[in-house]
């Protein structure tokens, strides 16, 4: 049982009993309750994703240019609005409110590009009709699909979910987005502020709150197309769910997003990089640096500048923590079982140990020389926990980074061989000299491999991905030895082998 399920007032079924069932959302710094919501059963997904039907029919006819209005309105509310959307989220996450304002930032800046750039992406384009069709005009567009369900976590839930909704939204889909249990009050205010920019009656954003049955059930309702953002276990049950209808999905999983530390790399920038990548959001970063491989003649070095900032950092409740608590406050059990695995299994402790693990705080954890088959090393942390190892040449370096089921994030810190090493890793996105700043440049794809996930937000790409591609042939002229007809002539077939021969042959 999870904290918000705990707290609901009333069984999770739908439309039953004296009242609808609701829940709690709770500040996990101090555990008050911040908000309380609704419990949306099967039925209520329904009649979302079915209101959503002609709202989204009504917001893909009104074109690219009125949609930009409406979506700049919102994005200009999001602004005003900053300081009381930053709060909500720093209650209910725990997060400090410079972090949240970060977030709100980088979200709003992805709504800006989407908004600007989805008619030159998606509009209809003339495209090269080829030889063998020469008489032909040939277009491709990109319509939306229609309904867009969006399932969202808790970490980043502005950004997380705005990398789906803000381009969803922008192609001309509806959207129906269920956040976490964990922060529903930040999601409503999403639908609340687009709703407020749009004048009501228009459901083309609609925010459903509940726990994961409420996620299944979206994954159910018959969208066109599903976005999940979250852990790779939910995203099985999700692809499962979402298979009986056929439901095209973009998954977007976890990571365990290595580092990359080269002879010739800045220390300070690499290790002032590492432990704010490690640590910031408690480590509750799905691109987050989890793994560090140091080349051994500056391994002594870096770690040196790692343990001395990382313990200059501290949690807490203030609004001027470092970080703050877990948000999820069960993630410390698996935080001190990953670190009990590690430390029985022979790694070195730099900063921290078992004593660090204060739920719902969890301070700093530095680890040095942990097996590559214990569990820290294997599995999503989602911790402010840092393992370091050293290796011998780039070569291991590649090898060990690349040695995960994962492939989200990574970085490399270089100063001659960054990109060759970037090019080499299995991942969907690589940060040189730098951490995490792929996911704050709106125009690059974000998204990853294997238990990562697949499709894309963010871009050009992450566009597209809420289109179906319509290709259309528009005939110039007819051709005087037509071969795409039963009346096509022997001497027609010769010139097209003729000229197959002449030109691939
Ligand atoms: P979960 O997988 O637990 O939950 C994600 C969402 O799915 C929540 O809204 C959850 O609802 C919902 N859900 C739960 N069960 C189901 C189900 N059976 N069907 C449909 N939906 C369901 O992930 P967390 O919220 O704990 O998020 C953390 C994970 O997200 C980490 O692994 C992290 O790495 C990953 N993540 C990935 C990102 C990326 O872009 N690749 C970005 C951010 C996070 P409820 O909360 O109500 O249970």
């Amino acid at each position: 049982m999870t904290h918000a399920e705990a707290t609901a007032s009333d069984s999770a079924t739908d439309d039953v009993g004296p009242g609808p069932a609701m829940f709690d959302s709770i500040d996990p710094r101090t555990g008050e309750v911040v908000g309380r919501h609704r419990v949306n059963g099967p039925s209520d997904v329904d009649r979302a994703v079915a209101s959503a039907r002609g709202a989204a029919q009504w917001w893909a006819d009104l074109g690219f240019a009125e949609r930009r209005k409406s979506l700049t309105a919102w994005r200009r509310l999001l602004v005003s609005r900053m300081e009381e959307i930053a709060e909500l989220m720093s209650a209910e996450t725990g997060k400090p409110a410079d972090d949240a304002r970060m977030e709100l930032v980088v979200a709003v800046d992805h709504l800006a590009w989407a908004t600007k750039n989805a008619e030159r992406v998606l509009g209809r384009r003339r495209v090269h009709a080829g030889m063998l069709m020469g008489n032909q005009t040939a277009t491709v567009a990109y319509p939306p699909f229609g309904v867009v369900g969006v399932i969202g976590p808790w970490n980043y839930p502005v950004f997380t979910p705005m990398g789906s909704i803000a381009y969803a939204l922008a192609a001309g889909n509806a959207v129906v987005f269920k956040p976490s249990e964990y922060t529903p009050g930040v999601g409503r205010l999403l639908g609340e502020t687009f709703e407020q920019s749009l004048g009501a009656g228009r459901p083309v954003l609609q925010v459903l709150t509940g726990f994961g049955e409420t996620g299944a059930a979206l994954c159910r309702s018959g969208v066109d197309k599903l976005a999940f953002t979250g852990a790779t276990a939910t995203a099985r049950r999700v692809l499962a769910a979402c298979a009986e209808n056929l439901t095209p999905t973009l998954i977007e999983c976890g990571g365990k997003d290595p580092m990359i530390v080269d002879v010739d790399a800045d220390l300070d920038a690499a290790a002032d990089a590492a432990v704010w990548g490690a640590m910031a959001n408690a480590g509750q970063t799905c691109v987050g640096v989890e793994r560090v491989y140091v080349l051994e003649p500056v391994a002594d070095e870096f770690l040196e500048r790692v343990v001395e900032r990382a313990r200059a950092i501290r949690p807490g409740a203030e609004p001027t923590a470092d970080f703050g608590p877990m948000t999820m406050v069960e993630q410390a059990d698996v935080v001190a079982d990953q670190l009990r695995d590690a430390l029985d299994r022979g790694a070195r402790p730099l900063v921290g140990g078992t004593a660090s693990v204060r739920p719902p705080f969890v301070e700093p954890l530095v680890l040095a020389e942990v097996p590559e088959d214990s569990r820290a090393m294997t599995d999503e942390t989602f911790g402010p926990m840092l393992t370091v190892n050293r290796v011998p040449d780039l070569e291991e370096a590649v090898r060990r980074a690349n040695a995960t089921s994962y492939g989200l994030g990574a970085s490399v810190f270089s100063a001659r061989r960054g990109e060759d090493i970037a090019a080499r890793l299995r991942c969907g996105m690589v940060a040189v000299n730098g951490v995490v700043t792929f996911a704050a440049v709106p125009s690059l794809p974000f998204g990853g491999v294997g238990d990562s996930g697949f499709g894309r937000i963010h871009g050009e790409d992450g566009l597209r991905e809420f289109t179906r591609a319509q290709a259309v042939t528009k005939q110039r002229f007819a051709t005087p030895m037509p071969v795409m007809s039963f009346s096509r002539s022997a001497r027609a077939m010769r010139a097209l082998v003729g000229l197959a021969r002449a030109r691939h042959g």
